[in-house]
């Protein structure tokens, strides 16, 4: 080894050296004493092969800095709420659904202390977990009955497993869709044990193919809604009562997957027409099942809804117990039904994106822009479409204003400095161009996301 190498590799600072620079001390403050020393011997690890292939170390103050931004790029999102200027209101990755004031009031106020979650006040015994929630949840949709889960994939999962394992389940080719990442129909069905039997054709499935199929060993019909996707043409579905009728004649039960669907009619929001989980019900589904998130733009959980034979046996299955609602999400899902039971569905974000009026997008687009190009940017204001997103109302797009910046320099580094920004930012790329949708953006972060794009362009 080189005298000069000898002496860079001696000019390296020492961990404590370095973790006791006042240059860390906010950083300490926010990622913990343990995090940031980790971060500071991975900077020195990687000066050290630095300056073992021949390179200079840099003077004290430096390494600091180094840690600051090796510490960004590592925990970019820890504990940091993300401004989501996609335009897409329902973002699986960025946690679905906001929850309105009232819900987070409602968790305030009960999860840093204790809640009646399975204990009835009434005996003082141990009771229904969450049986106001479940209550509340058949008041809204007129089901007979409820269960909530951990979510909607454990909801079909439990439904499948509880009343079909072992036996067949009659489901349309058309219908074995795949959600996200991980939700497919056939490995959920293999997963739970039941057996899948596949009838009628990718763009045409008749009510007979069902009825055909049917046998001895026949444990259920299921009906799968396709949330992400839409078949057009030469297609044709049976309808659910014709379902109803068969699984009905043959005394099976007959379960809708409907994932997203609306409680409230969404043509409303100027979305097409979804199917309500009442009309599921009124059609004659003898279980639906719901993603919590989608449907009411609540906390992550599934919802399974209807008859009390069959949401008996659930309740009483082994699998439940790993399933089951969390306290959170059952504090936050009763705030939010209530809601929807006091006609204040005005006050969930989710809906409040969707209902935003377009004029109101154009004149909070153009002030942001109008900033922008003071700071010698070049913003304009663009007609769009916001998705739903989240897997739900597939197709369905909202007219909306977009922010269309134009960046010097490549695109892909802005982005990137935009999302490990403090607050994180995630937009779209369109055509050269770095696109905002101020719909699912909320008022009071305008001045933020204003001030990380300027940032990021200067940088
Ligand atoms: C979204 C969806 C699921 C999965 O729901 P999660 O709550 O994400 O687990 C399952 N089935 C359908 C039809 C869906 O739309």
């Amino acid at each position: 080894m080189s005298n000069e190498i000898q002496n860079e590799l001696r000019k390296l600072p020492a961990v404590e050296k370095v973790l006791a620079d006042p240059a860390l001390t906010a950083a300490i403050e926010r990622y913990s004493h343990p995090v940031v020393t980790e971060a500071v011997r991975a900077v020195i690890d990687r000066l050290r092969q630095s300056a073992a292939s021949g390179n200079k170390t840099p003077a004290p103050g430096a390494v600091a800095e180094l840690v600051k931004r090796h510490l960004a790029e590592e925990w970019p999102g820890l504990l940091q709420s993300v401004i989501n200027a996609t335009g897409i209101i329902l973002h699986t990755n960025l946690g679905r659904a906001p929850l309105s004031a009232e819900t987070m009031a409602a968790l305030a106020n009960i999860l840093g202390g204790y809640y009646a979650l399975e204990l009835d006040l009434n005996t003082g015994e141990r009771g229904i977990r969450a049986r106001e929630m479940e209550k509340l949840l058949t008041l809204l949709t007129g089901a007979e009955s409820a269960l909530v889960v951990n979510n909607n994939a454990a909801a079909v999962l439990l439904v499948l497993t509880a009343l079909a394992k072992g036996r067949e389940v009659i489901v349309s080719r058309s219908e074995l869709v795949q959600i996200g990442g991980g939700f497919r129909v056939p490995d959920v069905m293999a997963q739970s044990g039941a057996i899948m039997r596949e009838v009628g054709t990718t763009n045409q499935t008749f009510a007979r193919d069902f009825e055909q199929a049917i046998n001895d060993n026949t444990a259920m019909l299921l009906s799968v809604h396709r949330s992400n996707f839409a078949l057009r043409g030469f297609t044709h579905d049976p309808a659910l009562s014709e379902l109803r009728e068969i699984a009905g004649n043959f005394g099976l039960p007959f379960v809708y997957d409907l994932g997203s669907g609306a409680v409230v009619d969404t043509a409303g929001y100027g979305m097409s027409h979804e199917p309500t989980v009442g009309q599921a019900l009124d059609a004659g589904a003898d279980l639906v099942c719901v993603s919590g998130d989608k449907l009411l733009g609540g906390p992550q959980c599934g919802i399974i809804l209807g008859k009390e034979v069959f949401i008996d046996q659930l309740r009483k299955h082994p699998l439940l117990r790993a399933v089951r609602v969390d306290k959170y999400a059952a504090v936050a899902l009763t705030a939010t039904v209530l809601q929807y039971l006091k006609g204040d569905t005005g006050k969930l974000p989710a809906y409040a994106m969707m209902a935003a009026p377009i004029e109101e997008l154009d004149s909070r687009g153009w002030a942001m822009a109008g900033l922008l190009n003071a700071a010698g940017l070049s913003a304009e204001v663009i007609d769009g479409e916001s998705l739903a997103g989240g897997g739900s109302l597939p197709d369905e797009t909202l007219p909306t204003k977009l922010v269309a910046v134009a960046v010097r320099g490549n695109m892909d580094e802005f982005s990137r400095r935009l999302r490990l920004g403090t607050p994180p930012v995630l937009g779209r790329v369109w055509e050269g161009r770095f696109i905002i949708d101020l719909r699912t953006v909320f008022l009071t972060q305008d001045n933020d996301l204003t001030q990380a794009v300027i940032a990021a362009a200067g940088a």
